[in-house]
């Protein structure tokens, strides 16, 4: 990213403090060192997952309104909106994290994202989304597409979205199942749609998404012969030390709800969440 647009990311400049209750303000500024001494509290760190934002059925969709409260309430929240490559770098144990840290990300590339992203900028919210280079000025192909499709941005409204501060990762060129493939088009997805776009936006994307946030270990190892980082669909936390290929996110469909979504950015969330890490564990069992 050039150090123009990292700038305007918000790194500790985040316009979204402007609503905050003075009295939350230290808080939220307060800034925790990986490998803190033990006994200091440990920075909590989420990494949010968006798809499309539009009104629609299933759980890739979330209506603009949702998205606009969910939003509206992550900035009343006390927590800081940081980067991905920020919180990849605090796992590496290099750089600090606010103690209580936010970093957005959406996969796919839908052009209902190019509103959302205003809401983003008005907010000072950095993001990183996802692209999948083969479909870029046309539709969802793949599994589990909507019909009817929906649109996936052009390169110039990336170009424009770059321009305001959004960054952009890897999410193949046509959005398989990596496991499935051998070794050739496994490298040509990975590698193919990191140079695409490399191409098309004269930035090398430093993080990438596994479709279906489906990988195994050999996979992952090719993701991280490529990039930098790379989220999953792990429901969880990302911690100091972690794996920065297998970045653990939320569910934003899962908080569509303006009170569970408030509950959880109070930190009253974390039972909950273990619930579901639980049940999900189960049914993945059973299935
Ligand atoms: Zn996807």
């Amino acid at each position: 990213m050039p150090p123009d647009l990292h700038d305007r990311a918000g790194i500790g400049d985040n316009p979204g403090k402007r609503g905050y209750h003075p009295g939350q303000r230290h808080r939220g500024d307060r800034v925790m060192a990986a490998g803190s001494p033990r006994g200091l509290a440990r920075p909590i760190v989420n990494v949010l997952m968006y798809h499309s934002i539009a009104d629609g059925p299933g759980p890739t969709a979330i209506s603009p309104a949702v998205f606009a409260r969910q939003m509206a309430a992550l900035a009343r929240s006390g927590c800081t909106v940081v980067p991905l490559g920020q919180v990849a770098d605090w796992m590496r144990g290099n750089g600090s994290i606010p103690e209580r840290a936010v970093a957005i990300t959406f996969d796919d590339g839908f052009a209902d994202f190019i509103p959302a992203a205003k809401l983003l900028v008005g907010h000072g919210f950095p993001a990183t989304m996802f692209l999948v280079s083969g479909c870029m000025g046309g539709h969802e192909a793949w599994q589990g597409a909507f019909t009817p499709p929906r649109a996936i941005m052009t390169w110039a409204d990336a170009r424009s979205l770059m321009a305001d501060g959004v960054e952009f990762g890897g999410h193949t060129i046509t959005h398989p199942s990596l496991p499935a493939l051998e070794q050739g088009e496994l490298m040509r997805e990975i590698v193919g749609s990191r140079d695409a776009i490399e191409a098309a936006l004269g930035v090398t994307p430093s993080a990438f998404a596994a479709p279906y946030g489906a990988v195994t270990d050999a996979v992952r190892g090719e993701i991280a012969n490529a990039y930098d980082c790379a989220v999953g669909t792990v429901l969880d936390r990302p911690r100091g030390g972690g794996d920065v290929h297998d970045i653990p996110r939320i569910e934003m469909h899962y908080f569509r709800d303006a009170a569970r979504w408030e509950e959880f950015l109070a930190g009253r969330g974390e039972v909950r969440l273990r619930v579901r890490q639980t049940l999900r564990r189960l049914r993945r069992r059973l299935s």
